[in-house]
């Protein structure tokens, strides 16, 4: 599985629909400061469910929405896709590319959507579940997360593992049978 695809609409400070293509290998995203190359990696966790505007670098939801500028008016919505090649069947559906789409609109309304296919948020992240990608997952490796591993408490410290050895559904799954 590798990333493919994203894009971005009225995401932060990427106004117009902004496309980037990856192929396999090492990336990198290189800019001045203030460019917009943090955004980019925000707006991937974004789209993975990514519920905590204060991890995103702002103060409410709304604030991931493009604010306006000298020449542009403020945009209604923001929206990020993300699409995944799934020919090692990664991710345990039948398609050989995944896309997974979120919208939110400033009235605070998020959407979601698999292969353009409206869902619940829930099945964005059991479609990551064990996959080490994923909003909390280890696929993301933001500032301070190598020291956050080292000195959490042994119990989250073993979350990390159990998603490498891909027992968190089964988990999940139990848990949620056992409030039943
Ligand atoms: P550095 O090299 O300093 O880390 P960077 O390339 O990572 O910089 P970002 O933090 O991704 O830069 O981008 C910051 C820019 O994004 C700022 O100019 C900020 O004004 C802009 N920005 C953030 N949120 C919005 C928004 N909602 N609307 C418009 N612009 C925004
Ligand atoms: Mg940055």
């Amino acid at each position: 599985m590798y990333l493919k695809r994203l894009e971005l609409v009225g995401f932060k400070s990427f106004a117009d629909r902004t496309e980037l293509e990856f192929v396999p290998g090492v990336t990198a995203v290189v800019g001045p400061n203030g460019s917009g190359k943090s955004n980019v990696s925000d707006s991937i966790r974004w789209v993975l469910g990514e519920q905590s505007a204060k991890s995103l670098r702002g103060a409410k939801m709304e604030d991931i929405i493009f604010a306006g500028s000298d020449t542009r008016k403020p945009l209604n919505f923001a929206e990020v896709t993300l699409t995944l090649d799934n020919t090692d069947r990664s991710l345990d559906v039948e398609y050989t590319e995944v896309s997974v789409t979120r919208r939110v609109y400033r009235s605070g309304e998020s959407e979601y959507y698999i292969n353009n296919r409206a869902c619940r948020l829930k099945d964005i992240m059991e479609l990551f579940m064990d996959t080490g990608l994923g909003k909390e997952a280890y696929s993301i490796i933001g500032q301070g997360k190598i020291e956050e591993i080292l000195s959490t408490k042994a119990e989250d410290r073993r979350g990390i593992f159990e998603e490498a050895a891909g027992i968190v559904k089964y988990k999940t799954r139990k848990r949620e049978a056992e409030k039943k």
